[in-house]
């Protein structure tokens, strides 16, 4: 989910590598570290924090002269998935012999049976990573081809990567292979670099070659053999990059935000990868450590969480209450801290925060803690304080959010709640057959998003439409109910326009008193329990004038004579519908925003991690 950078030809090595690094430092990491090769031997540093800390190392233990001796190297900036952010858990990872290293982005999801299967034929791990089974992999398969080696080893492993391997046998070449992460080889004159992103080696070349699934490229500094993992030929064009350096590190988006919102198939693809069991229809959430009889115990689950956090709580209290029959109810983390919660001896806590640092969430998962709770942390960064501190939960691998409003994170924790309301319903009230179809329509989520993000030129005309606006009104129904909540937030935390979410039956109690022509109400419509009334909802701001956008369910007309404009997402479930419009109305914000000309990346006064109370 990080980067990789790796470099063959006639410059040193090194240089090269922490350059290449630095360029990827904006995606955020943990720790980083380089493999460099030279005739005899691999050299390896890994340092955590900033590559500037890389530096300083290679600086102190590699005398110019050795660094003049590599022939080839890789490196890796590494935002962990599988094991704390240390030391010996940073990449490359090295067999035994030491004489083959690897960086790797992505998950392997059967590691853990590769990891016992090499412990048994003698082979001794050193870090908690997922990755590392792949240098040892690569050296059992080895037999004097280090391309077959890597292609017999990438061929036992399921999950995604993207890989760059060097071994001391072969001190010519560079192999690389992806399925699921990036890897784009750029090809210069006696020389080429490998990265997992092409602003990594765009000071350098303008040309490149995008690597698809499943192909595995052999590079030389004078060329690149690439097939496929099966070793049948392959070719890929040279493609020539015209952006800048600010275009590529935004994938050629304008802005992160953008970029994070389109990459919502994927991140939600990881999110769900390797924790569906189809068999018996339910999901596998083994960081929850929960026994069978523990989930049952379960009596009540109480979501402590914040800002979009809290409104991903919001939308699984229908999902623990609807699935699992439980009750459920989020607290805001500042309140349950102060307002002396009640916490019954089955008690579920989980507290839900992206960073895994918000000082309000953290304290309450201390409070909870203290009065008894079973506490579990809902996390994207790896060994955050409050994953470390509840010592149980979920990773949401959305991989690094850079843009300061929460996309991509929402969407997974969105998704992470389902799977565990899913999870408990299953030890409860759900049958097999109710639990296979849930983890179909959960399979389908990536697919969903994507039909969502297709209608994105229509919702930018829309958008367009109404950005000069001051005030906007969101307002949602049942599941729907807290997406607008969040709706209302997104276009807040972004524009800087004035917009409220409420409960659609709200709007009477209130806030149907501000509704005029220059106040748009964007109506959560979609076809799902509730859209009766909420079709009633809408008519009573059309008779106050007040525009209405409606988002509605594709090929559901009955919508269209009671909104100014509709912004369609593809049919899904009530379970997957949150998702879906969550998705449309941060592309609504977005663009809104940016016909605002508004610094969408870092709105002013907001902070990406809320590390005060
Ligand atoms: N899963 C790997 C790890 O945790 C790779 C992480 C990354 O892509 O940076 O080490």
């Amino acid at each position: 989910m990080c980067g990789i950078v790796g470099y063959i030809g006639k410059r040193d090595v090194v240089p090269i590598l922490l350059d290449g690094l630095r360029r990827l430092e904006y995606r955020g990491y943990d720790s980083s570290g380089i493999s460099a090769l030279n005739k005899k031997q691999i050299t390896t540093i890994k340092t955590v924090g900033k590559v500037k800390n890389l530096q300083h190392e290679i600086n102190d233990t590699i005398s110019s002269d050795q660094l003049s001796e590599f022939t080839v190297g890789i490196a890796h900036t590494r935002w962990a998935t599988h094991g704390a952010p240390t030391e010996v858990n940073a990449h490359p990872h090295l067999d035994d012999s030491g004489k083959f290293a690897v960086v790797h982005n992505g998950i392997i999801e059967n590691y853990v049976a590769i990891r016992e299967q090499l412990n048994q034929k003698g082979h001794r791990f050193l870090s908690e990573t997922d990755s590392e089974v792949i240098a040892h992999l690569i050296a059992e398969c080895f037999d004097g081809d280090l391309a077959q080696a890597v292609a017999a080893a990438l061929s036992k492993v399921e999950g995604t990567f993207g890989v760059a391997v060097i071994a001391v046998a072969e001190p010519s070449k560079m192999v690389v292979s992806r399925r699921g992460s990036p890897i784009v080889i750029g090809v210069g004159g006696r020389e080429m670099l490998v990265a997992s992103d092409v602003s990594a080696l765009i000071s350098y070349t303008k040309n490149v070659i995008y690597l698809h699934d499943n192909d595995l490229a052999v590079v030389t500094c004078d060329g690149v053999d690439l097939r496929s993992i099966n070793n049948v030929p392959v070719s890929r064009e040279i493609a020539k990059i015209d952006w800048d350096i600010s275009a590529a590190e935004k994938g050629g988006y304008e802005h992160f935000m953008l970029k994070e919102i389109f990459e919502q198939p994927e991140s939600l693809a990881n999110a769900i990868r390797g924790r569906m069991d189809e068999s018996i229809g339910t999901a596998i959430l083994s960081g929850l450590r929960f026994t069978p009889k523990e989930m049952i115990e379960i009596s009540r689950v109480t979501l402590a969480a914040c800002g979009t956090s809290m409104h991903a709580g919001m939308v699984a209290e229908y999902f623990f209450e609807d699935l699992a029959n439980l009750p459920a109810s989020v607290e805001q983390a500042a309140e349950f801290r102060y307002r002396n919660p009640i916490i019954e001896p089955n008690t579920l806590v989980v507290a839900i925060s992206q960073s895994g640092e918000t000082a309000d969430t953290l304290a309450a998962v201390r409070e909870a803690k203290q009065k008894g709770a079973v506490v579990t942390g809902l996390c994207n960064v790896v060994g955050a304080t409050i994953a470390r501190e509840t010592g149980r939960g979920i990773y949401l691998h959305a991989g690094p959010e850079i843009g300061v409003a929460s996309t991509k994170a929402f969407t997974s924790q969105v998704a992470v709640m389902l799977m565990m309301a899913l999870k408990l319903g299953r030890s409860r009230r759900l049958s097999v057959e109710d639990g296979i179809s849930l983890v179909h329509e959960i399979n389908k989520i990536p697919e969903l998003i994507r039909a969502t993000l297709a209608h994105s030129e229509e919702i930018k005309s829309i958008a367009e439409k109404y950005a000069s606006a001051e005030n906007f009104f969101y307002i949602g129904r049942g599941y729907l109910y807290p997406v607008a909540l969040e709706g209302a937030l997104k276009l807040k935390e972004i524009s800087y326009i004035h917009a409220e979410g409420y409960h659609a039956a709200e709007l009477k109690h209130g806030p149907i008193a501000l509704l005029e022509e220059a106040v748009p109400v964007v109506a959560l419509a979609n076809d799902i329990a509730g859209k009766e009334k909420i079709i009633g909802n809408m008519q009573e701001c059309c008779a106050r004038k007040s525009p209405v956008i409606a988002v509605a369910t594709e090929g559901d007309d009955s919508i269209d004579n009671h909104a100014n404009d509709v912004i369609r997402v593809p049919a899904s479930s009530k379970f997957t519908t949150p998702i879906t419009t969550a998705v449309a109305l941060q592309l609504f914000s977005y663009y809104v925003a940016n016909k605002r000309g508004c610094e969408i990346d870092q709105p002013r006064n907001l902070a990406k991690s809320v590390t005060v109370e």
